[in-house]
């Protein structure tokens, strides 16, 4: 670009997502000199949805303000908590985060997910269309224009990812109220009820305790449930902070 040449600071945050030279304090970058700040940034590489205050020579700016020759432009990330307006919060996961759509649904986090990848502009659509949170590690899907909100999911670790997106939205947390396998509300179930559903090893050993009022499955205290009990003790504990 032959334009004005401005100096950005990018906040620490934001760092993993521009050039190794664009991560020193006012780094010179020269625009065309008729795009908004908000393009600017994301031509830099950063999702806007991760994008907080703009601060242009000490006074906030929005992303529609176009950059002029000498300013100093400061990004910084999204603050935490993130405030979404628009109640209830919601979320929907693309196809590579599914270990984590389980994990907040087991919170009683409401986590749209399938496991056949629906294409990006679905997901797009859908997340304009209910209102949902997407989350992504893709920023080629979080830079589509459609989407109601979204944030990146900055590891690939399901233990750090939950972490990251339960410090970063604080949902309400409702353990046990959701079925991990189609994100349907759970009832109070007793075994006779679900009788037809268990297999007769099941029936004797444990004691069932719900089931999803939307795909029927028969929840009970398992094999897995000391492990699904740490990870949500875990949740209880971080969310407490
Ligand atoms: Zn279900």
């Amino acid at each position: 670009m032959n334009g004005p040449e401005t100096h950005f600071s990018f906040a620490p945050e934001l760092h993993l997502f521009v050039a190794a030279e664009h991560s020193v304090a006012h780094t010179p970058v020269v625009t065309d000199g008729s795009s908004t700040l908000g393009h600017v940034v994301e031509s830099l590489g950063v999702p806007l949805t991760e994008v907080g205050r703009l601060v242009v020579d000490g006074a906030e700016v929005s992303v529609s303000h176009i950059p002029r020759a000498g300013e100093n432009i400061e990004v910084y990330a999204i603050e935490r908590p993130q405030r979404i307006p628009g109640a209830p919060l919601r979320f929907l996961l693309d196809v590579h985060l599914g270990t984590l759509a389980r994990r907040l649904r087991l919170l009683g986090v409401d986590a749209a997910y399938t496991n056949e990848d629906p294409g990006d502009a679905a997901l797009a659509a859908l997340s304009a269309k209910e209102r949902r949170v997407l989350l992504s590690r893709d920023r080629g899907l979080l830079r589509r224009r459609e989407i109601w909100a979204g944030g990146f999911v900055y590891s690939d670790r399901p233990d750090d990812q939950l972490r990251d997106v339960l410090g970063r939205f604080a949902p309400t947390l409702a353990p046990w109220t959701r079925c991990t396998a189609c994100n349907g509300p759970l009832a109070d179930a007793d075994k006779d009820s679900v009788r037809g559903h268990l297999q007769h090893g099941t029936q004797r050993t444990y004691d069932v305790f719900a089931q999803c009022t939307a795909c029927g499955r028969v929840y009970w205290r398992g094999a897995h449930h000391a492990r699904l009990e740490a990870i949500v003790e875990q949740a209880l504990r971080d969310s407490a902070t």
